[in-house]
């Protein structure tokens, strides 16, 4: 066994366990493995232990993946965006992705709407919502969600699928854990609102079994599985 097969079989095993602990149906929860900063051949590699959804923070890095494993023998992937998106970057996005968890603002989405080919299946999208208030930037405040998530289900090309948290990393287990309730309440307030959605995109290697027990549905694991990121030079986004 290679150790990026071995890590994912642990990480599978501390899913399956999180489920069993938290009441949750097994298999209830995806796993993204987030490949950022890895090559392609990592991903290929995970891939052949039977990983298929991965998620990519940097447009051009992600994209020079999905071009370098597409046409070879790695079967089909699913690609996540789950970075900082700019504006000018959404195209490249809107072209080469299935999914993007990062929508903060309602431009972004405007603009994957109108980029996205008419000969790709939609666009699955998550609103990053900022719960760590002042701890934290990225994400769209809690109570802005609402109209945000109104606006971007009636785009056409795109499928509002859910929510999406990034806590802050030093808030202690029990801050952690309001967190993503927060983020789980959101949905269901959503839902009553006519709003209903399906995923909640939270928990990461460090926490993962935390989230699961708050309702997450897919969990973004990079570190547990690939082994720890070089920092990352500058210019490469
Ligand atoms: C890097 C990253 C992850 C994975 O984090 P790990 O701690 O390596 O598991 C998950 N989500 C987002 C948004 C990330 O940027």
């Amino acid at each position: 066994m290679t150790s990026i097969e071995a890590n994912l079989q642990a990480v599978r095993d501390r899913i399956a366990a999180a489920e069993r602990g938290g009441g949750r149906a097994p298999g209830s929860v995806a796993l993204l493995a987030v490949s950022k900063t890895w090559p392609a051949a990592c991903v290929a590699e995970a891939a052949a232990a039977g990983q298929r959804a991965f998620g990519e923070n940097y447009v051009q890095e992600g994209v020079d993946k999905i071009l370098a494993l597409r046409g070879s023998d790695v079967p089909p992937l699913e690609w996540h965006f789950i970075g900082p998106l700019q504006s000018n970057k959404t195209r490249l996005v809107a072209e080469h992705f299935d999914w993007v968890h990062s929508i903060d603002r309602l431009k972004l989405a405007e603009r994957l709407a109108a980029q996205r080919p008419a000969t790709l299946a939609p666009l699955q999208v998550c609103i990053q919502v900022n719960v760590s208030g002042e701890a934290t930037k990225s994400g769209v405040a809690p109570g802005e969600v609402e109209a945000l998530a109104r606006a971007v289900a009636a785009l056409p090309r795109l499928h509002l699928r859910g929510l999406m948290c990034i806590p802050e990393p030093d808030g202690g287990e029990a801050r952690l854990r309001e967190r993503f309730r927060s983020l789980r309440v959101l949905a269901e307030q959503l839902a009553v609102a006519g709003i209903p959605l399906d995923t909640l995109s939270m928990g990461m290697s460090q926490d993962l079994e935390t989230a699961v027990a708050e309702g997450s549905t897919i969990v973004r694991v990079g570190t547990a599985i690939f082994g720890s990121r070089q920092p990352k030079q500058q210019g490469t986004t």
